[in-house]
This record gives structure tokens, sequence and C-alpha cells, in this order.
């Protein structure tokens, strides 16, 4: 007896408590979204609204802890500057590493006859 274990075991490089926070926010987020009827109150939308703005924090934070570009190779990389920007948009297939992004820029390059 005794042996039930609390802590769970850390990943490195990993948050914990941001992985938890997300997974609470979900599950208040998905009981909320279950127990309501065709004409919630004000009360109720609002408090799921919550929750699912503390999962996308917390999601937010693990993206952080991952690094931003979201790029296997190098996940702790510079995110592209113009990623996300309206008036000059990146190319399509472009994501947001910035090394990654920089490399196709010079492929396409290449292919245009740039030496
Ligand atoms: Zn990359």
């Amino acid at each position: 007896m005794g042996a039930l274990s609390v802590g769970a075991p850390t990943l490195p490089g990993m948050s914990y408590a941001d992985l938890h926070e997300l997974r609470s926010a979900l599950t208040t987020a998905s009981d909320i979204a279950f127990s309501l009827d065709a004409s919630p109150s004000g009360q109720e939308t609002e408090q799921l609204t919550d929750a699912l703005r503390r999962a996308l924090a917390a999601a937010g934070a693990l993206t952080a802890e991952h690094g931003a570009t979201g790029c296997a190779q190098h996940p702790r990389g510079a995110v592209d500057p113009l990623y996300g920007d309206a008036d000059d948009p990146l190319p399509p297939g472009y994501g947001r590493c910035l090394l990654c992004n920089d490399r196709r820029r010079r492929a396409s390059a290449q292919r245009r006859g740039w030496r």
C-alpha cells in the first residue's frame, strides 16, 4: 500500500505543468460543452470560453517549450519574420522555420538561374 505514484515522470525539455494544465482545461471545456443544452446561459458559455482560453495558453506554452518553429530539424531555430505577414506572404509550402525557408529561397533562386 502507499505505492501510489503522485508525481508523473517529467520528460526532458517538456513542461509537465503546462501539459497538465492543457489536459485539465480541455477536460473542463469538454465537460461544459457536453453538459450544455441548446440554449446555454451566458455564464456557461463564458466558462467554456475561459476553459478553452486556458487550454490555448497552455498549448502555446508547450509550443514555446519545444521551440517556436514547429520544425523537426530546427526546433529551436529562428522563426521567419515574414511568417504570418499579410502584406508580404511567404510562398506556398514555406513554414515558420527561418533556416528551412532560407534553404527553400536559395533552391528556388537557383532554379531561376541565379548562381
Ligand atoms: Zn527548419
